[in-house]
């Protein structure tokens, strides 16, 4: 599999920037605020980086206004796992596991925060 080829398809068929020189803080981010900008992303012919960046495009096209902070990981991730499906391209346990356990921190860092245990039952993790 040529992963870049996949992730050159994705960014055009998406219509996402990518922001390599971003000023903005340092992790690899998404903008959810129309402008479709993923700063910080590094294109590299890995499967790690298709999926960071399937992760990111997915933050983009399921944010919805009033999720959680653990509902908009699970949602990326989500998006992220049927979007390798439809390119037709396995999807490797260990880093979907990673991602999940993602997820189940910013879940818990929620409950820590007052966050109702019931949107654990929504979550993809
Ligand atoms: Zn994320």
């Amino acid at each position: 599999m040529d992963y870049l080829e996949a992730q050159v398809f994705e960014i055009k068929h998406w219509n996402i920037t990518i922001v390599e020189n971003s000023t903005c803080w340092s992790r690899v981010h998404a903008h959810c605020d129309g402008s479709r900008k993923i700063c910080k992303w590094r294109r590299k012919n890995s499967y790690k980086s298709l999926f960071v960046l399937l992760h990111e495009i997915g933050h983009i096209e399921t944010d919805v206004k009033g999720m959680k902070r653990c509902e908009q990981e699970s949602e990326a991730t989500r998006w992220a796992v049927e979007r390798l499906r439809a390119l037709g391209i396995p999807i490797k346990r260990k880093i979907l596991n990673d991602y999940k356990d993602y997820t189940k921190r910013t879940y818990e860092r929620g409950v820590r925060r007052g966050l109702k245990k019931k949107v654990k039952s929504g979550l993809y993790i």
